[in-house]
């Protein structure tokens, strides 16, 4: 087999021929620079992804240079940083006016490979992100704009929307509380689905709106707690749902009601108008894990 095989295969880059490695010393600039070596690998891409526009991959005539040589930041090998350099040339086409030409390893305009940035968003989903930065070696923005570039590219592919039926809803405040998020998880897949800055109506009408009139009809449980503007706003775009208050917020009513309220045999008093069903039924604790029991009336 031979070399350059070996290190596209090491590199995730099975569409990049490798011409080259060097070994290079790189000096990182800040109150105390570091000094390291760094391997630099010289590519180009296979004959059947060169010469491709980066936004549609249809192949099309060079336009000019661009800015010469480039560099995008790859994988480290053990403990030491990776470079992939090539050429980085640019096509004109009528319909995006003159773009990057496309290269296997890197998204359009990324410093960093596939590999690099798909590692960096999976890390972040599962540690903060100044843990990741120290991981990778990279600046705290860096990895912000990473995250950005492969959510987006995620949306291009898949379609988080699709197939909602059991979705909860609530808010989650960030930068010391001053700030909110809604977010709205899928029951089914565990997984979540949708946020946006802001905590009122209209932020979640956004969601409905992006679901659209079709898929709110398929919504048959929402889980919630009891603010108004979760219940207000489900009322106007999915009334068929039923709202299920989530056993979390349940919970911490309960044990917050004042013993002295309520007689040992009267449910613990629930807060906020919107604890009704908006067909007129008790609210109701539904199972939020797919394997647990039959609902539990409260
Ligand atoms: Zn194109």
């Amino acid at each position: 087999m031979r070399k350059s095989r070996v290190f596209a295969t090491v590199l995730s880059g099975q569409d990049m021929v490798i011409d080259d490695v060097m070994i290079e010393t790189e000096t990182l600039r800040g109150k105390r620079p570091v000094t390291s070596e760094v391997l630099v690998f010289a590519v180009r891409p296979k004959a059947n992804q060169a010469s491709r526009c980066s936004r549609c991959r249809k192949r099309c005539p060079g336009y000019d240079g661009g800015d010469g040589i480039r560099r995008w930041r790859s994988l480290d090998l053990g403990t030491t940083k990776a470079y992939l350099q090539a050429a980085a040339p640019r096509a004109a086409r009528p319909e995006h006016g003159v773009v990057v030409m496309h290269v296997p390893w890197a998204r359009p305009g990324a410093r960093h490979t596939w590999a690099f940035e798909d590692t960096a968003a999976w890390l972040s989903a599962h540690a903060a992100i100044s843990v990741v930065a120290v991981f990778l070696r990279v600046a705290w923005r860096t990895i912000a704009a990473i995250v950005a570039r492969v959510v987006a590219d995620g949306r291009d592919t898949n379609d988080l929307l699709a197939g909602l039926t059991r979705i909860g809803v609530d808010e989650i405040a960030y930068r010391k509380g001053h700030r909110y998020l809604t977010c709205v998880i899928d029951h089914t897949t565990g997984r979540l689905v949708w946020a946006a800055e802001g905590r009122n109506q209209d932020t979640l009408g956004r969601f409905f709106d992006q679901l659209g009139a079709q898929r709110c009809a398929a919504l048959t449980h929402v889980s919630c707690d009891g603010a108004e503007w979760i219940h207000a706003a489900l009322r106007a775009r999915a009334p068929q749902a039923l709202i299920c208050l989530d056993p979390f917020h349940v919970v911490a009513w309960a044990l917050n009601s004042k013993p002295s309220t309520r007689s040992a045999s009267a449910p613990p008093r629930l807060p906020g108008p919107g604890i009704a069903t908006p067909c007129g039924r008790s609210a109701r604790i539904l199972p939020i894990c797919p394997a647990s029991s039959a609902p539990v009336w409260l």
